[in-house]
């Protein structure tokens, strides 16, 4: 992990999960929360695949498809985002944490968060005015902004 990495996972907690599931109607299982804490955990913003592997580590029980539908259902309640790939043959990624973030792009598809102070002053240098202004011409609401920097490997 890089030396400056000073990104606090905003993640849920096991308990804070459990309610939000109960809230969604969704039935909490071992696994779904395995799954999630899993996600939660790693910085790597993992492929199902890559999700799969280090879930597997801890409970050889949990199946691929698990992994598929649990992240399904978790990026459907808002719970988890997904990262698309940047190029063809990629897998999506996935991050549990759901706050407005800038995400670092390699070449290889692997994705990293910026620093949370260096990831909020480039959202908020972003001029609302602007937003407005593309808004009302676009006839649209925006709801947030994204910001993936496409990086390759410096010094
Ligand atoms: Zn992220």
């Amino acid at each position: 992990m890089a030396p400056d990495h000073a990104h606090l996972c905003k993640a849920l907690s096991e308990e804070e999960l459990t309610a939000a599931l109960g809230e969604a109607g969704v039935r909490v299982t071992r696994h779904r929360t395995l799954i999630y804490l899993t996600l939660a955990k790693l910085a790597t913003h993992p492929t199902a695949d890559e999700l799969h592997d280090a879930v597997h580590a801890e409970d050889t029980k949990v199946s691929l498809a698990t992994v598929y539908n649990t992240l399904e259902t978790l990026t459907e309640l808002g719970l988890v985002r997904r990262i698309a790939p940047d190029a063809p043959g990629q897998g999506c990624r996935f991050d549990a944490e759901i706050a407005p973030h800038v995400h670092m792009v390699m070449p290889d598809g692997c994705v990293s968060d910026v620093p949370d102070d260096l990831s909020e002053e480039i959202l908020g240098s972003i001029p609302a005015s602007l937003l407005d202004q593309l808004a009302k011409r676009m006839g649209v609401r925006i709801n947030g902004i994204k910001i993936d920097l496409s990086c390759t490997p410096g010094r």
